[in-house]
């Protein structure tokens, strides 16, 4: 017998959640896009989409955020530094991908520096993954040795029935454990069967990625400019991507006042390494093509044991030019050893 949770229990899901100073977040379709944003009831939730657009990690790391504000008069300079809001919040839906993204991402905002602005949001959050029951052709989890199901990030795993009537609820750390307790009268015991998790058929060998990019002879060869051809540096890979991180801050008004901003950043742009010199140690799209790859698979390794890719394919998904991550790394797999 496995707990479930019924689809018309929902609603007082939510509200039990609200009750207890919640907000409740799951994936939405709006405006022509799809992302996680507040949600009141259950019907507000697009559980259906593969995954939304744009990834989870907007929640935590958002495209622009201020952090500090500054005041300078004759007399003194007045800062006020500028928090997040400290709101406890339930992510409902979360696609193992995006769950993973965001254990992924972990080491990296603690490392040299303790990103407050990241690990407030990351405490004050339970992320309730779901299984997923369809994938498509982007879809390369396996890939990178994760799981349509896996529960990697997760505090919550659902995985839906196969009647479809609603979800088997399991907790996989101490906080998911406590968020169902606040809920425990709404569970069921039930023996319904999960629904299948899909076949994701491995579309590289990562172990090989690894390897050649690991051989220092293989920095400056000809295959990075042939493989990134069709690269016009939009960005759209890394603002999709849930792993991706890198940002820059800017202050932004005039002598007297303004505001200090922690801004996204992309390593596909070419002012992102630009000297104030004019100098670009990474001149051409090959170049920073290959910081990208070898970022994800090879120093993000280096440094904290993990790639930096969870293998959710919105990057070759939504590449204007049909271009992404799946085709570089295959090509790698292929070359000749
Ligand atoms: S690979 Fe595609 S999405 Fe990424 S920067 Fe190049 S053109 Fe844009
Ligand atoms: S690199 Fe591409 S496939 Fe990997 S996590 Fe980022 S967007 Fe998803």
């Amino acid at each position: 017998m496995t707990r479930i949770l019924l689809k018309n229990k929902l609603d007082d899901c939510i509200a039990a959640w609200q009750k207890a100073g919640y907000s409740v977040l799951a994936p939405v379709q709006r405006h022509d896009m799809s992302s996680f944003d507040e949600v009141q009831k259950g019907s507000d939730m697009a559980l259906d989409l593969i995954l939304t657009e744009r990834t989870i990690k907007d929640q935590f790391f958002p495209q622009t955020e201020p952090l500090i504000k500054y005041n300078i008069s004759k007399k003194e300079i007045a800062s006020e530094t500028m928090t997040p809001p400290d709101k406890k919040r339930v992510f409902f839906g979360v696609r193992p991908c995006d769950a993973s993204g965001l254990a992924i991402d972990d080491p990296l905002f603690g490392w040299d520096y303790k990103d407050d602005y990241w690990f407030k949001r990351r405490e004050n959050s339970v992320i309730i993954s779901i299984a997923c029951t369809e994938a498509d052709d982007f879809c390369m989890c396996t890939s990178v040795k994760l799981s349509p199901d896996s529960t990697k990030g997760a505090d919550v795993m659902l995985r839906p029935l196969a009647n479809g009537n609603g979800w088997q609820v399991d907790a996989v750390s101490d906080r998911g454990t406590a968020l169902l307790e606040s809920v425990s009268s709404l569970l069921e015991e039930s023996s319904d069967e999960a629904a299948p998790v899909p076949q994701v058929a491995e579309k590289f060998d990562v172990e090989k990625v690894m390897e050649w990019l690991g051989d220092k002879e293989n920095f400056e060869s000809q295959f990075w400019k042939d493989i990134s051809m069709r690269c016009i540096g939009c960005g759209s890979c890394t603002f999709l991507c849930p792993t991706c991180h890198c940002f820059d801050i800017q202050d932004e008004g005039d002598t007297y006042q303004g505001i200090r901003r922690k801004n996204w950043d992309s390593c596909s742009f070419a002012l992102f390494t630009m000297h104030t010199s004019g100098h670009n140690p990474r001149n051409a799209q090959s170049t920073r093509w290959r910081q990208r790859i070898m970022h994800k698979f090879n120093y993000y390794r280096g440094k904290f044991g993990v790639n930096s890719c969870s293998g959710c394919g919105r990057c070759t998904r939504q590449c204007p030019v049909d271009m992404g991550i799946t085709e570089t790394l295959q090509a790698i797999t292929n070359l000749p050893r």
